[in-house]
């Protein structure tokens, strides 16, 4: 039977894609690749460097001397910028707006989506994303797109951040959320979009567990 499958997860930002992608490879033991973690590592990268997004130039040079890695640890992955462990400060909220804006530029998804497939190349992997299923991995064994509603995703992120003693506004979270959707929707190059033949999977009312168990059920009954 074969074992080495590619499962791509995509869906809109807080979804619970990571969460449920990273539970799924454990079970499964597969690796787990967060590619949101790499637009993220982009956008710190230009940050450190004061690049503005309108240079292409820079952002060239930036990319071609880019050096992303993702550890798997035994505390889950790690990201490390050019020998940086940089796994906590990409989450930072004005990481997860400037992601946003730096993934819509091609350079950056070219760059990205060549290193995304090296490394699911061989299979028995679970990568998350927005364009896995459609892009990155179009003939992935396993396609899912995450949804839920607004509010819960808000609350999830607050409550993720509030675990790490970190104060938020409830709003201003769902707001963000709402602007991210819509950056990433109306993008022209490789927009947030439901792949045709992906399942769609609505985590509004139900719990990490019930969400994995879902996604098993689908690939044990097909493989
Ligand atoms: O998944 P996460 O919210 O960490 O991703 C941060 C940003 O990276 C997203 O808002 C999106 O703009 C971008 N992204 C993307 N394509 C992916 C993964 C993430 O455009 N495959």
């Amino acid at each position: 039977m074969k074992n080495n499958f590619i499962i791509a997860l995509d869906g809109p930002a807080a979804s619970g894609k990571s969460t449920t992608a990273k539970l799924l490879a454990k079970k499964l033991g597969y690796i787990y690749i967060d590619t949101g973690a790499m637009y993220r590592a982009c956008a710190l990268s230009s940050l450190n460097k004061q690049i503005s997004l309108d240079n292409l130039n820079l952002l060239n040079k930036m990319l071609n001397e880019i050096d992303i890695l993702i550890k798997q640890t035994n505390q889950g992955n790690k990201i490390f910028l050019d020998g940086e462990d940089v796994s906590e400060k990409i989450r930072e909220e004005n990481i997860s707006l400037l992601s946003s804006k730096i993934a819509s530029i091609p350079e950056v998804r070219k760059k990205m989506v060549a290193l995304q497939q090296k490394m699911g190349a061989n299979g028995a992997v679970v990568m998350d994303g927005r364009d896995i299923g459609t892009v990155v991995f179009p003939n992935a064994d396993f396609k899912f797109f995450i949804v839920a509603s607004y509010s819960v995703r808000a609350k999830r992120r607050w409550q993720e951040l509030q675990n790490k003693g970190i104060n938020s506004d409830l709003k201003k979270i769902e707001e963000e959320l709402k602007w991210r959707d819509k950056n990433d929707s109306e993008r022209t190059c490789s927009p947030l979009v439901k792949a045709k033949d992906a399942y769609e999977i609505d985590t509004t009312n139900l719990s990490i567990n019930e969400q994995v168990e879902m996604i098993l059920k689908i690939i044990n009954k097909e493989r």
